[in-house]
């Protein structure tokens, strides 16, 4: 197909060629005339081909009589301009992971401020009989993200083999002051006056009244007995302390290698027995 531009390069050809047969049969002002002429085509033509390929000017001139010249006229035009701008201003500014304060790498559960935050949201009992609702507070301060907080616990209390599947209750998360129970995450300073007057020595959780306080630095880091595996430890610190308030106490470890009550108190050791944070299995 023949473009626009392509066009005016053919023509100007011919322009020279006619030129030079005029000079052979006619005086100099033919000549000069004609040649003028000649070279007159020739930057005409040759501005849009050579220095105006990638201007305005010479989608213009080209693309009169061909529409389909504008395409590749235009496409390449601004990249050699920003390059070079770009390669020279870049090194001029600072990195700026240079210039900012590493993150602290140790999430804090041992600073206490003493104050507690309701993590706003809810989630529905399953069923509306033997409904038990439960708010989430956490230690103002304390490195954990509440609404993932929330849904943990949520998740736990709702599993297929958690309190729900042996117990006459339905679980819904509120914020709602008037919660019948307060599942509250605490460093260990707080952890130990709200376990009051049990003694949890900074270290385990317990329940007392409407409060089922899990110490935040047991729900960051378990414990080495359950060998790694924080989600399950989390179950069990929600299905234990909740399980005090549906009334349940403490039991053992009766028979080794088999999986430890859930009432048992796991975080002081397993006695032989195995990690469990379900109610429903039990050794058998
Ligand atoms: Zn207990």
């Amino acid at each position: 197909m023949t473009t626009g531009r392509t066009g005016q390069q053919a023509d100007a050809r011919v322009r020279k060629r006619g030129g030079r047969h005029s000079r052979k049969k006619s005086h100099k002002a033919q000549w000069f005339s004609v040649t003028a002429l000649a070279v007159l085509g020739t930057v005409v033509v040759m501005h849009p081909d050579a220095a105006g390929r990638r201007s305005l000017a010479a989608e213009v001139i080209a693309g009169t009589n061909a529409p389909a010249a504008s395409t590749p006229v235009a496409t390449p035009a601004p990249a050699p301009i920003a390059t070079p701008t770009q390669k020279f201003t870049t090194p001029l500014r600072p990195a700026p992971s240079l210039t900012r304060k590493p993150k602290s790498s140790k999430p804090n559960v041992t600073v206490s401020t003493g104050r507690l935050a309701v993590v706003p949201g809810f989630a529905k009992a399953s069923g509306v009989k033997d409904k038990l609702t439960y708010r989430v507070e956490i230690e103002q301060g304390v490195s954990l993200n509440g609404p993932a907080v929330a849904a943990i616990i949520h998740q736990t209390l709702t599993d297929p083999r958690g309190w729900q599947a042996i117990h006459p209750v339905n679980f819904e998360r509120t914020d709602k002051v008037d919660a019948d129970l307060r599942i509250i995450l605490a460093t260990p300073t707080l952890t130990d006056k709200l376990c009051l007057p049990l003694d949890t020595g900074g270290e385990v959780s317990c329940r007392v009244d409407d409060r089922a306080v899990l110490n935040a630095k047991r729900w960051l880091y378990a414990v080495p007995a359950y060998g790694g595996n924080v989600a399950l430890y989390r179950n069990y610190l929600v299905n234990h302390e909740v399980g005090h308030a549906l009334g349940h106490g403490h039991s053992t470890c009766t028979q080794a290698k088999t999986p430890a009550p859930v009432m048992m108190q796991q975080t002081m050791g397993l006695g032989g027995c195995l990690p469990n944070a379900w109610p429903t299995i039990k050794a058998t």
